[in-house]
């Protein structure tokens, strides 16, 4: 494996590899990190794609960052991962300005785009990689039109080796989902986030949503134990609806699980310059000046939830 970057936070080192791969060691009792390992960064809120189930909310005429001028910017220590994302990222004028940007100071830039704009832009897409400017591409399948043309671009044309197909569990069907396995092909699943747009398609939609939740939670022990991808993840919120802790032993699940949110992950609306545990977070702040104090908050914030879930269990 590549080492891309080690760094110390707080009382233990993180080691990162090329692959994606992520070590922490330390000889205390658990992980104190100072600052954020990674940081969900929304860069924009406008978007062409109008997607009924958008928990973002996002639309064509939607707001963009001040992203050359971010407060705290500066803060962000080197090899802290960035998980860019909007709205549609690639219409923010200065993307490209910024990646520069991050790549001058070595954090780890990754972004994720809708599989369409994945299509207008994988020529470009593809230059930012080969020029070190973004590390992981995530490519959102929303629908099983675009199916057979992604995968076209992903074992044909454009062999990103980082790059991951990001699925919503309640959205993607089993059907469609089959067609990308033994393709060695990366996989994220995400929970299905049922606020704004996301909150009206479900009502709507609610024995689809119930029923590919129910199917795929069905079929996932065999989908990820007989190797159909190269990686399968999920997001937290995903690992709580399908359950996953029950297809791993404890000693995977302890070394495998990388920590609730808020424990080792932030998430910055760059647009309304608020900051929260996650995306789902109703709960927002103001920006403030560093990562590190933003940081604390969210830190205490989530130790509290623990402390409530423990003394209720
Ligand atoms: S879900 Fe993504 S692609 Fe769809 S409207 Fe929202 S931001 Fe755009």
């Amino acid at each position: 494996m590549e080492l891309l970057g080690k760094y110390k936070n707080g009382n233990y080192t993180v080691a990162i590899y090329k692959d994606g791969t992520k070590i922490r060691a330390t000889g205390a009792d658990s992980f104190e990190p100072t600052f954020p390992e990674s940081i969900d960064l929304k860069i924009t809120n406008q978007c062409e794609r109008g997607c009924a189930f958008c928990h973002e909310n996002s639309t064509p005429d939607g707001k963009h960052s001040d992203l050359l001028n971010l407060p705290f910017f500066r803060s962000i220590p080197p090899y802290t991962e960035l998980a860019i994302g909007g709205g549609n990222p690639l219409s923010h004028p200065d993307l490209e300005r910024f990646l520069e940007k991050c790549q001058s100071r070595h954090i780890i830039a990754n972004i994720t785009v809708h599989e369409a704009e994945f299509f207008d832009n994988a020529a470009l897409l593809w230059t930012w990689v080969s020029r070190g400017l973004i590390h992981g591409i995530g490519i959102s399948h929303t629908s099983p039109k675009y199916t057979e043309r992604l995968l076209r671009y992903l074992t044909e044309m454009y062999r990103f080796s980082t790059a991951v197909i990001h699925v919503i569990n309640g959205v993607v069907s089993l059907d469609d989902l089959e067609k990308f396995a033994d393709k060695n092909l990366n996989l994220l699943i995400l929970g299905y986030k049922d606020i704004r747009r996301g909150q009206e398609y479900q009502s709507r939609y609610m024995d689809v949503v119930s029923m590919r939740q129910q199917t795929l939670k069905e079929n996932l022990p065999r989908l990820a134990k007989d190797g159909h991808f190269r990686t399968i993840c999920f997001d937290n919120l995903a690992l709580e609806q399908l359950d996953v802790q029950r297809l791993v032993t404890s000693e995977e699940w302890e070394s495998l699980y990388m920590g609730d949110d808020g424990k080792f992950t932030m998430y910055i609306d760059a647009v309304e310059l608020e900051y929260a545990m996650s995306s789902t977070s109703m709960h927002r702040y103001p920006c403030e000046n560093t990562v590190q104090a933003m940081f604390q908050r969210i830190r205490q914030e989530s130790n509290t939830i623990n402390n409530i879930e423990r003394n209720c269990t």
